[in-house]
């Protein structure tokens, strides 16, 4: 979670109340305590107000909030730790890309997995996020930003290191516009940012003809779109970033271009849609999503 402070000097959480119930839902996943979420968003909003004079107030810059848990039971064995501890991680950020959006490059990853039905891979875990260093590395060595995260034989998209994806694409049967993420079905995280998005785009871009879809989707279909010139543009989200465009996706030894122009860093979507969720983040739009501190 970020905490923003605008020129005003106004102090915000974004959506507090919903990084709070996946906070209580990840720990009881894994037998630690929960937190009544109200009580526990005004003991961070205290904590933001004692640490203030750390937020920076221009646009794009926040304190990153990082509620953790641990268990602290010292004893060696597998059952419900006696004890646990809370604590929360704050840190100013700055603008996740200074100079403005730059697209980033992805590689498929598809000799390993990060999430499976019935697994864990919808809560946010520590487990989950150490098995992800290795295939990170290796499409860093190659020249790849983050990897992209494939499910099964069909090759699902899923998602891209720690972010949401999207794509905006042509139907191919009808031409209609779709903007299309992955469902909840437990092989991705239940991102704010994703949930933020899918609001946003039934709200703004569904009167504008758009559909806006949560199903499975393939590489394979991306693949077909992009040759067909119906991919228009792939995007991340996430807390860190909000949103980062996607350029390309290597995969099975060759690039497939998600749409955007040579001397393009991000698409309409991506690009409105940071606008969107910011102006909301700082107050420049009053709404039910942030938190006056
Ligand atoms: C945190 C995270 C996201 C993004 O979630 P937000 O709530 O939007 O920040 C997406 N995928 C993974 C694996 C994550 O850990």
């Amino acid at each position: 979670m970020k905490a923003y402070k605008n020129d005003a000097g106004e102090i915000r959480l974004f959506r507090p109340e919903k990084n709070m119930a996946r906070f209580n839902t990840s720990s009881a996943r894994i037998a630690l305590p929960t937190f009544d979420p109200e009580v526990l968003t005004g003991l961070i909003a205290k904590l933001v107000k004692l640490d203030e004079r750390f937020i920076p107030n221009q646009k794009g810059y926040s304190l990153y909030l990082r509620p953790t848990m641990i268990g602290t039971q010292a004893t060696l064995g597998v059952g419900p730790p006696g004890s646990a501890l809370m604590f929360v991680i704050a840190s100013p950020v700055g603008p996740y890309y200074p100079t403005g959006f730059k697209a980033i490059s992805l590689e498929a990853t598809d000799y390993a997995v990060r999430a499976w039905p019935g697994g864990v891979g919808d809560k946010k875990l520590g487990a989950n996020y150490a098995p992800c260093i290795v295939p990170q590395l290796e499409a860093a060595k190659r020249g790849f930003h983050q990897n992209l995260w494939l499910f099964g034989k069909e090759e699902y998209v899923t998602e891209v290191g720690t972010m949401n994806m999207w794509v905006a694409m042509k139907n191919k049967e009808t031409g209609q516009k779709e903007l299309i993420t992955a469902p909840i079905d437990g092989t991705i995280l239940e991102g704010i940012t994703r949930d933020s998005i899918l609001s946003l785009a039934k709200e703004k871009l569904v009167p504008e003809g758009w559909k806006v879809v949560e199903r499975q989707y393939t590489m394979f279909e991306l693949d077909d779109a992009a040759k067909e010139g119906r991919l228009l543009e792939a995007f991340g989200s996430g807390t860190a970033a909000v949103v980062s465009p996607v350029r390309n996706i290597s995969w099975k030894g060759k690039i497939v271009d998600c749409g955007l122009k040579p001397d393009q860093e991000a698409g309409e979507i991506a690009q409105s849609m940071k606008e969107w969720i910011e102006r909301r983040q700082y107050g420049e739009e009053e709404h039910e999503w942030s938190y006056r501190v």
